[in-house]
């Protein structure tokens, strides 16, 4: 009994290679297709032709790292048919259906997975900005750069085409920036931060609650192997500072606000990656 199963979609006995998933499910494809629609596959030669590339003899097949739900839309691909719809596909299939016709050059599933990719921008940011570095689709790490900038410089530079990195340095430079400008209102004088909290105290009263609350941005705030430049907290600067619910006190409360508005600020004055690309073109 043979351990692996062939595919339905892919069983045709007048195709001349056979691939084989990571999960043994094995794929009888026509080399022609592969040599229109693929740039990355070894050539595989007629077997009347003495031609070097491929060979593989009758029985055997070629193992690919690829589960079959990747390879079963990616060889779709590659016929003269109704290309495979990744509209109801979820995101780890579609990167990794994404990552695959990158690697192995399948022209037809670059763009559509592009384009697909580009639909989890708002659920997974950083993966879909990693994956933009990684094959240097410059509108795609634009347009995610503001969310991933608090991954490590040794992750990211690396996948970075060259012409990025520095306006990459750059935009990083200009967040630790506005985390510096941020934090300044967390220090702790006299129970009351920079003139911020205490601009809210009544005449004649006091108040010392408002030196816990900064402590909550201070933790969210700190360097991590994860985050080094301590600016994840800023990246979704809503979420930090409306996750903070209870504050009894009317006067830290609108410190509070005051504060946030403050950091929303920061932000929205920041230049986007786009203009950091443009300054370094212009120089
Ligand atoms: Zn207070």
């Amino acid at each position: 009994m043979p351990i692996y199963r062939i595919s339905p979609n892919f069983n045709s006995h007048g195709a001349d290679i056979v691939f084989q998933s990571s999960d043994s499910l094995r794929f009888h494809v026509h080399a022609k297709n592969l040599e229109v629609s693929a740039g990355a596959f070894p050539p595989i030669p007629p077997k009347s032709e003495n031609i070097k590339g491929l060979i593989v003899a009758d029985g055997e097949c070629v193992s690919l790292s690829e589960p079959e739900a990747v390879l079963e839309v990616l060889f779709a691909f590659m016929y003269p048919q109704r290309h495979p719809d990744l509209e109801d596909l979820p995101f780890e299939l579609v990167s990794a259906i994404a990552e695959a016709a990158e690697k192995y050059e399948v022209y037809p599933a670059m763009n559509v997975c592009r384009r697909r990719m580009r639909d989890f921008i708002s659920t997974n940011p950083v993966e879909v900005c990693l994956y933009g570095a990684r094959h240097s689709y410059d509108n795609v790490v634009t347009c995610t750069a503001q969310y991933a900038i608090f991954v490590p410089l040794k992750t990211v530079v690396p996948l970075l085409p060259a012409r990025l990195v520095v306006p990459w340095i750059d935009y990083l430079n200009s967040w630790v920036v506005a985390r510096d400008r941020v934090l300044r209102f967390s220090w702790n004088q006299h129970h009351y931060s920079n003139g911020l909290h205490s601009a809210y105290v009544q005449n004649n009263s006091s108040c010392s609650s408002w030196r816990v609350h900064p402590e909550d941005i201070i933790r969210k705030s700190a360097i991590t192997s994860d985050d080094p430049a301590g600016i994840r907290f800023l990246v979704d600067v809503d979420k930090t500072f409306q996750q903070k619910t209870e504050i009894e006190r009317e006067c830290c409360r609108k410190a509070w606000i005051a504060w946030h508005n403050i950091a929303k600020g920061e932000i929205e004055k920041m230049p986007s990656f786009v203009e950091m690309i443009k300054v370094n073109t212009r120089m």
